[in-house]
């Protein structure tokens, strides 16, 4: 199958042009490089041994998504490229709905143009907010909580909406929950600049001791041990969730949870990054951080019914990883 990628050379869609590649798919990128780096083109050719076609630029550019589509018989696009740090969307908007939005609306132009029907697109957990119950399924309510989010919410409403006027296309809507680690090989992973937001590049840098300890952002949750609760799934089966994606088209909008529906603690997770690299990590107690919910694990049954894909690596797997690409890459 030939796939576009967009967004290919970031954390997500670096790892998921591997799978593609691995399951002998022809891959074409885009990326504007806005939040990656150009020698993971080159780690991308190491890993797999193979070649794809890469185009340089931006999804908003019209005249570039054109030629793509033209110059290539493209089955199936994955679509990553967006902007996602929660703060920045807070304090800067119109950079968030300008990015997120008008590149999904120029991209499904140019798809129905190109005649090209099959999207797999990259939403969030976020857009559950604040679940009343747990775990979380595809049919809860949606509510969001910052514009990063909203934009989430609101491509998934362009998306319906769009599949009620093209009823032949097949959207597949995958909802991701906490993906972290890394490529076993320690070429690819997840490389934020400057002082990370999420838990595991903060853990990491502390690891590297390039930051001195972690700060916890609250102890008095209703869990089990009063930090806050997450699902994290190992990129490299978020990626394989991917190639399963494309392998089934539907017609319709098709929502799935990628989650590996087990929650584990912050506290829990620090522990488990200890025990794997003997490194200790530091860390103080600071209060909630705004915006934070308690808890947050998928029932991603449906997606092994539907997909047959479940997450099968372990949480060791994911600190080892991630650990991995910080000591090869520092
Ligand atoms: P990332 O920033 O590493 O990758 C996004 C890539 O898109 C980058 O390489 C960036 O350069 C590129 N890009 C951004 N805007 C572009 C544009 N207009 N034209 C061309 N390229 C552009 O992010 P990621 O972690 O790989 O996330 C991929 C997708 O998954 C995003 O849409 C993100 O919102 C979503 N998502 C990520 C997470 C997560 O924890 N990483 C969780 C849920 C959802
Ligand atoms: N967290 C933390 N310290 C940090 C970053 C995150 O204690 O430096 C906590 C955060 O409060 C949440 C969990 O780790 O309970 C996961 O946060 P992250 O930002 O990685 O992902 P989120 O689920 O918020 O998208």
């Amino acid at each position: 199958m030939k796939i576009l990628v967009t967004g290919g050379t970031g954390f997500l869609g670096s790892h998921t042009v591997v799978e593609l590649l691995n399951k002998e798919n022809e891959v074409v990128i885009i990326d504007n490089f806005s939040n990656s780096k150009k020698e993971v083109l080159e780690k991308i050719k190491q890993i797999t041994n193979k070649n794809f076609l890469f185009y340089e630029g931006d999804i908003r550019d019209k005249v570039l998504l054109k030629k793509i589509f033209t110059e290539n018989k493209i089955e199936t696009v994955i679509h990553f490229a967006g902007y996602k740090a929660v703060g920045e969307s807070v304090t800067a908007p119109l950079k968030y709905y300008d990015n997120n939005l008008i590149s999904t609306i120029y991209l499904l132009e140019a798809m129905k143009e190109a005649n090209c029907k099959n999207i797999v697109f990259s939403s969030s957990a976020t857009v559950y907010g604040k679940p009343k119950t747990l775990p979380i399924k595809e049919d809860f309510p949606l509510h969001t909580t910052n514009p990063y989010g909203t934009t989430k919410k609101m491509i998934e409403e362009i998306l319906k909406d769009f599949s009620k006027a093209n009823p032949d296309f097949s959207i597949t809507i995958l909802r991701y929950f906490n993906p972290i680690g890394a490529h076993p090989s320690g070429l690819i992973g997840e490389n934020p600049n400057g002082v990370p937001n999420n838990l595991m590049p903060y853990i990491i840098k502390v690891a590297t001791k390039e930051l001195e300890y972690l700060n916890i952002f609250g102890n008095d949750y209703d869990t089990k041990d009063k930090t806050g609760v997450r699902d994290f799934i190992h990129v490299v089966d978020l990626a394989k969730g991917h190639s399963k994606a494309c392998e089934k088209i539907e017609k319709g909008v098709h929502i799935y949870n990628l989650g590996s529906g087990k929650g584990y603690s912050v506290l829990e997770l620090v522990s488990i990054f200890e025990k794997v690299t003997k490194i200790k990590i530091p860390y103080k107690i600071k209060k909630r951080r705004e915006g934070d919910i308690a808890a947050c694990y998928a029932d991603p049954t449906l997606a092994y019914k539907k997909l047959n894909w479940k997450a099968e690596k372990s949480i060791e797997d994911m600190c080892k990883d991630a650990y991995l690409y910080a000591k090869k890459n520092k």
